[in-house]
């Protein structure tokens, strides 16, 4: 397919803030609110600071309509125009990054955005498939100290109680390492890495369970470690259009003139928490783990303020892909003609004043 180069179309992250409600451990321990919405406004203050987002969702909704309508809906739509894109779920450990996104097995898995992403994906072929083919595939890897996993392995499994009751296998984060390749013409894919192609919507819901388990439960996860990691579940979508086709009376197609080829992909990525690494381990192990895992948060908040920064972009300014896996991976997503949206979520808990603080402070500066 070919993409005209609109500089309209430029990049530009589109920011939103959740808030979640105060959640029962919260309300035990006495927290009180410290997140105010300005009513009518994507403003959010904290304290004496006051920031402005593209959108603000409220403690009220869990990852609502609303959320998914405006923020996500465009993307999966630019999807079947060829736009790559990619939405990024930010915040401190229990900030509910994997809640909004639904990457847990057991909640929200009707309503984080995945599972939207799913229906409108598959609404949208259907409303399509007449004029044109369409083929997905689905990817879901996770990064943890600078190495790619992953899970959807076949190869290797668990044994796991799924939420329905029933008892079933799941692949544990896989054993061979996962390269991440540049082709020349700028598309990054994985190698070693499993890719599913799916034809229904059930197929592709499996892939998600399936993985988001075997992140839960693989070996790597012990003390916690989803999060510390990247989890990123990734959308190929290809089409064969049909252009200009000539229909009969009756409206089936006598013959297809031309046809076009179109590719593109989605990532939604529930970051790893972004909570300051703290110093606990004796042996200093889990600090390193905490360095590798600023490593993706710093280059892609450096990478994202380099994109937003429109001086330096038409100067050609160098944009720090390469500094980390996960800004490696999401490049041909990140920026060029593709459409990001980042969700910063957020605790209204006064004991998170602080990290809450933090991740405003880092998403402000991808607007
Ligand atoms: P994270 O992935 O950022 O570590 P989680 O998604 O696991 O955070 O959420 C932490 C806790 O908060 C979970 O117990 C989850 O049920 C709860 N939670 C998160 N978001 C919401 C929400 N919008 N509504 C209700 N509960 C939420
Ligand atoms: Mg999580």
């Amino acid at each position: 397919g070919n993409i005209e180069m609109d500089s309209e179309e430029h990049c530009c992250v589109n920011v939103a803030v959740h808030i979640r409600p105060l959640i029962e451990d919260e309300r035990l321990q006495g927290c009180k609110e410290c997140v105010v919405v300005v009513p009518g406004k994507p403003q959010v203050q904290i304290g004496s600071h006051s920031f402005t987002f593209d959108h603000v969702y409220g403690s009220t909704c869990s990852p609502s309509s609303a959320m998914f309508d405006e923020c996500v809906a465009p993307l999966v739509d630019g999807l079947f125009d060829g736009y790559n894109a990619t939405v990024l779920a930010y915040g401190q450990t229990g900030s509910g990054k994997t809640y909004t996104m639904g990457t847990g097995f057991k909640e929200s898995s009707q309503t984080g955005l995945i599972p939207q992403v799913m229906n409108a994906l598959f609404s949208k072929i259907e409303t399509l498939k007449h004029h044109a083919e369409f083929h997905l595939r689905v990817s879901f890897i996770e990064i943890l100290k600078e190495e790619v996993k992953d899970l959807l392995d076949s190869t290797t499994f668990c044994k796991v109680e799924f939420c329905n009751g029933q008892v079933g296998k799941v692949a544990t984060p896989g054993k061979s390492p996962v390269q991440i390749r540049e082709s020349s013409n700028g598309i990054i894919t994985l190698s070693g890495s499993t890719e599913v192609d799916v034809s229904t919507q059930n197929e592709m819901a499996a892939c998600l369970e399936q993985g988001s388990i075997s992140r839960a439960t693989g070996s790597t996860n012990m003390n916690n470690q989803s999060s510390r990691s990247h989890a990123i579940f990734t959308i190929t979508l290809e089409q064969l259009q049909k252009i200009n086709p000539c229909y009969t009376a009756d409206g089936s197609p006598i013959e297809e003139i031309n046809e076009d080829f179109l590719c593109a992909k989605l990532h939604l990525v529930d970051l790893a928490g972004s909570e300051r690494a703290k110093r606990t381990g004796s042996d200093g192990l889990r600090f390193k783990e905490g360095v590798h895992i600023n490593k993706g948060l710093l280059a892609l908040g450096n990478v994202i303020s380099a994109l937003g920064d429109e001086r330096k972009r038409k100067e050609g300014a160098h944009v720090p892909y390469r500094d980390s896996k996960l800004t490696r991976l999401l490049q041909d997503s990140l920026g060029g003609n593709s459409r990001t949206v980042m969700i910063a979520c957020i605790s209204p808990a006064d004991i998170n004043a602080e990290e809450t603080l933090n991740t405003l402070k880092y998403a402000n500066r991808a607007r």
